[in-house]
């Protein structure tokens, strides 16, 4: 049964994950409703704590993991791919090792209160601070590429790689253009899309995805295959169609 001592015996082992970049994955249909992997992959994992019967994990840019283990959860770290069977319902896998959460069963994202302020606007809101959101892209040196921008938490909080990758497809602009390129109602058009995705995503609905993770296959709009390749200084995944979605220095 999950104490308080066995909960910071998970907090510590899960430290050999803390610092790294992880790939996050939610197999259990319970867990995947939550659009955890959809925020989180991708991210670098800060810090993993114990307080009282909870496990926090922080992640860069302000987000916050509850897990509670109740009676019947468990954390487990084992070899990075390593064989199992059932569905946990979470997966953090990090370069040799990964944490896997077995029977939740309490698992909510939230926001650090000192990071918040730090953070740009939330892109799940309602209404959208779109307003407040274009000011801080203007804000910015211009001749960043949008794509890159938008995984910024410091502009807008909340687009996760997936979300990044189908808003700015939905609008037709290119990731590869320079902000200084991009035209207020280009930038609107995109961050509206991606309000509107991720609030679809929350609400249960799954959308169909154009781009992200289809490099190598027909754009649904136009034919074009599909691209991918890493931006940025975080080198996350970009995925664009070259045929409807022009423009700034494609890689080659
Ligand atoms: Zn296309």
């Amino acid at each position: 049964m999950p104490e308080g001592d066995s909960l910071h015996r998970a907090a510590r082992r899960l430290q050999v994950l803390a610092g790294q970049r992880v790939e996050v994955e939610t197999p259990h249909p319970r867990a995947s409703g939550k659009q955890l992997a959809e925020r989180l992959d991708g991210l670098v994992l800060e810090s993993v704590e114990a307080i009282g019967k909870n496990l926090l994990l922080r992640f860069e840019g302000g987000l916050v993991l509850r897990s509670h283990l109740r009676m019947t959860g468990r954390w487990r770290v084992e070899p990075r791919g390593s064989t199992r069977v059932g569905r946990p319902w979470l997966v953090l896998r990090g370069a040799e090792h990964e944490a896997v959460l077995w029977n939740g069963p309490v698992l909510e994202l939230g926001r650090d209160a000192g990071a918040a302020r730090r953070l740009g606007p939330d892109i799940l809101a309602e209404p959208l601070a779109v307003g407040a959101m274009l000011a801080r892209m203007r804000a910015e040196l211009q001749n960043r590429e949008i794509g890159d921008a938008l995984l910024d938490q410091r502009l807008v909080a909340g687009i996760g790689n997936l979300w990044r990758a189908e808003a700015l497809w939905e609008a037709r602009v290119s990731p590869w253009r320079p902000l200084a390129e991009v035209t207020d109602e280009e930038l609107h058009a995109v961050l509206m899309s991606a309000h509107r995705l991720m609030r679809t995503g929350v609400e249960g609905t799954r959308a169909l995805r154009h781009v992200y993770r289809r490099a190598g296959r027909a754009c649904r709009r136009c034919g074009t295959t599909i691209r991918s390749h890493s931006q940025g200084e975080a080198a996350r995944i970009a995925y664009w169609c070259p045929g409807c979605q022009r423009g700034g220095r494609e890689p080659a």
